[in-house]
């Protein structure tokens, strides 16, 4: 390792070691904390942030960064050295583009947000909650002026998530998938009744749920001395490093599949966490590629696996064993169709494989609207209503279970582009999996997942964020990012399970 190395690391492990200290204070807020720690714990992590951003938009930083810069420029182009140097100067040149001033405002304008939010949940009103929204785009604006953009304001939100994601090429996936997806779910509403999931309803100890859960994700290859899973209102993923890496579930005794399934995706961002090089940790290189990429290997897990025939041939005596009333009577083809259910909804969170994309396709593109001036915040509500009669098929009622059902418009825009492009990353990896281990539906059944799982360490978990998304698609599969194997998936799935 030279000197410029170890300075730059050095460094950077000190800033690493700040957030994932504030990530833990995070996973405590979200778990165990009493409602008496809010007001404390907001300053701590409010503290333990500006601690981060000062470290890294310091002179020293800089100087310590171009020196390194300097020593890779006439390395050769396979030097690890240069992903090194693109991610931390990406990192670097966020924060220095975005004055300390304006990420105050944006924290402050994120709190108001969210009471109005609140509000306006409470009283079923986007009214309420459009002047916050309102100076909420205009603050994105500002920060998307600030970083700079190839060709328009929104370019610039998606790339902090998903980096090189533009909104052309957002509204060009999703009007790929919606070409496709919106006649699939017309022809599958005229007959969701061929579909009964009634089985998955009923009375389910919670105690059973939580070893079902977590007995699947210990076959996936979890490694519970490396990590551990917890209660909270809404699943997530966080790590302190790749030995310790939480999940969260939660579980509704009513229903069996909003747990089990939250446990296999949950899972699934943890085995990514798990799997990230340690020779990198506590360094930009040490992460995943994208929030988009994180989500393909949970809902691969999710999906592409818990979801899968060969999967309930495995893992069916288990659920019966835990569950034997509910569940002694049903066959394989059973439980397969139930946890396919299709079902045009108004509510994101809960949609299936099929329709999840059409409500990103619904946040996007008013998203986009909004960015351009095309549309004003105390339209969308109606905007919102169109969108979601022409892709799905349902109107809200009321905003409650409309424009005010997510979260993600307290905290700024741009965060939904991810979960389609983990989708469709989903499929590609699963397609490339397939080729490579040629019988994985017959391993799965078995329950042998260590041959999915090692496919994955070595295609994407250990490269860390060495290649971009791009970059990776195409070594692992051959190709860049494309819908063809998701929609080849989905089309050939539901079309069986359908009998379209
Ligand atoms: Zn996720």
């Amino acid at each position: 390792m030279t000197d410029r190395l170890s300075a730059l690391t050095g460094r950077l492990e000190e800033i690493d070691d700040i957030q994932r200290a504030a990530a833990v204070l995070g996973w405590d807020q979200m778990t165990y904390m009493p409602q008496g720690g809010n007001a404390g714990r907001g300053e701590q992590l409010a503290a333990l942030a500006s601690l981060a951003h000062e470290r890294l938009v310091s002179p020293a930083f800089g100087d310590v960064l171009k020196a390194f810069a300097d020593e890779v420029a006439g390395a050769p182009a396979d030097d690890i050295r240069h992903a090194l140097l693109r991610t931390v100067q990406r990192a670097y040149d966020q924060a220095t583009k975005l004055p300390q001033e304006l990420v105050g405002r944006q924290m402050r304008l994120s709190a108001e947000a969210y009471e109005a939010w609140v509000a306006a949940r409470a009283a079923k009103d986007f009214t309420v909650f459009a002047p916050a929204f309102a100076k909420m785009v205009d603050l994105s604006r500002e920060i998307a002026e600030a970083l700079g953009y190839p060709e328009e304001p929104y370019d610039a939100l998606l790339d902090l998530s998903e980096p090189g994601m533009t909104a052309r090429a957002g509204l060009d996936l999703l009007g790929q998938l919606k070409a496709e997806l919106v006649p699939l779910v017309q022809a599958i509403a005229a007959h969701q009744e061929r579909v009964d999931r009634s089985i998955l309803y009923g009375q389910f100890a919670d105690e059973s749920q939580w070893r079902l859960g977590l007995e699947a994700i210990a076959a996936f290859g979890f490694d519970f001395s490396r990590g551990r899973q917890d209660r909270s209102i809404h699943p997530f993923t966080t790590s302190f490093g790749v030995g310790d890496v939480r999940i969260t579930t939660r579980i509704v005794e009513e229903s069996f599949a909003s747990a089990f399934f939250s446990t296999l995706h949950e899972g699934g961002h943890g085995l990514y966490e798990q799997g990230l090089p340690a020779e990198w940790a506590r360094t930009p290189l040490g992460q995943a590629i994208s929030s988009g990429v994180h989500e393909s290997q949970s809902r691969l897990w999710e999906n592409l696996v818990g979801r899968s025939r060969a999967f309930w041939r495995y893992f069916l005596p288990k659920a019966q064993a835990a569950f034997p009333v509910q569940f002694g009577h049903a066959s394989v083809e059973d439980m397969y169709r139930a946890v396919n259910y299709v079902e045009p909804s108004l509510i994101r969170v809960d949609a299936d494989e099929v329709t999840y994309n059409l409500h990103i396709a619904v946040r996007f593109e008013l998203e986009r609207a909004l960015m351009q001036g095309e549309l004003k915040a105390q339209d969308v509500p109606e905007a919102w209503r169109a969108k979601m009669q022409d892709y799905l098929g349902v109107t809200p009622p009321h905003d409650l279970v409309g424009a005010l059902q997510d979260i993600h418009w307290t905290g700024g825009l741009g965060g939904f582009i991810g979960y389609t492009v983990g989708n469709v990353v989903s499929a590609q990896v699963w397609e490339a999996a397939g080729r490579a281990l040629g019988d994985l539906p017959e391993r799965i059944a078995q329950g042998d997942f260590a041959p999915l799982l090692q496919f994955l360490r070595r295609e994407i978990h250990q490269l860390g964020s060495r290649e971009t998304t791009d970059g990776f698609l195409h070594k692992a599969t051959g190709e860049g990012l494309t819908t063809r194997p998701y929609l080849a998936y989905i089309k050939n799935k539901y079309s069986e399970i359908y009998g379209l």
